[in-house]
């Protein structure tokens, strides 16, 4: 069994950009990942995947770790800065395929919030599958609707209309639900436009933005353009919207895939 002593961790910098506009706090922001590794086997490619210098055949045999609700509430009754915790930040609590990281991201749900906290959920798999509770906002990924572009692009994850329907499942349960549309593909990736996504995302309660990690020289107006569709949507349907500050950052103008 793959194990480990410690879990929850306090990212820092541009990694809590998200985490702190769904969560509405800057303070005591936590992140959990029960997991070394991904099915979903992302080909972006995976951030994740990258700092953690996993090889992609070793990357999406994801190593879970049995242990963490147990050793999760011992830090949780030790630490009373905790307010939100994200599940997950180098990993998918609700991976394709892996019922027992499902049961245990249940278990983290029920143990962080008895402890009064917050969750943040962010998965590319099914949120019927994760357990109810007020304290937690669940979110999917969703950068396309295009099947094609996901067998490519994420192989190993759900269905976008499934994943859809899970988190509007939440929504009609009265749940706060948010989507994160990152990384949004460039203009000779993308197979849909953002406005087309938004529609069918209109009842979410808020929404991030961000950019393909590796875009080209000429995409910062394509972003402009973007960030502006996506801000004019988001005042459409009435959702709660962030443009992440790097949307239209020249630093990545030099990285190509
Ligand atoms: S779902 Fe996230 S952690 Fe999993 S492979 Fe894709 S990008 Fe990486």
């Amino acid at each position: 069994m793959a194990q480990r002593k410690v879990f929850l961790y306090q990212p820092t910098g541009k990694a809590n950009e998200t985490h702190a506009f769904i969560a509405g706090r800057h303070d005591g922001l936590y992140a959990i990942n029960h997991s070394r590794g991904c099915s979903h086997g992302c080909m972006y490619p995976c951030y994740a995947r990258r700092i953690l210098k996993s090889a992609y055949e070793d990357w999406i045999v994801p190593q879970i770790f049995k242990d963490a609700p147990e050793i999760v509430e011992r830090e949780i009754m030790r630490n009373p800065n905790v307010e939100d915790v994200e599940l997950c930040f180098t990993t998918d609590p609700f991976m394709v395929g892996q019922p027992e990281m499902h049961d245990i991201s249940n278990k983290l749900i029920d143990v962080i919030t008895r402890y009064g906290a917050g969750v943040t959920v962010l998965t590319k798999g099914d949120l019927t599958e994760a357990a109810s509770h007020p304290q937690v906002k669940y979110g999917i990924s969703l950068i396309s609707l295009s099947e094609s572009f996901r067998r490519k692009w994420e192989p190993g994850a759900l269905p976008y209309a499934e994943r859809i329907a899970g988190l509007k499942a939440r929504h009609d349960a009265g749940q706060p639900t948010w989507v994160s549309i990152e990384p949004f593909p460039p203009a000779d990736r993308a197979e849909n436009g953002i406005l087309e996504l938004m529609d069918n995302l209109q009842w979410v309660d808020k929404a991030v933005l961000g950019r393909w990690n590796y875009a080209r020289v000429n995409d910062a107006e394509y972003y402009k353009d973007v960030a502006r569709e996506f801000y004019w949507a988001c005042q459409k349907y009435g959702i709660d919207c962030m443009i992440k500050s790097d949307i239209m950052d020249k630093s990545n103008e030099e990285a190509k895939l």
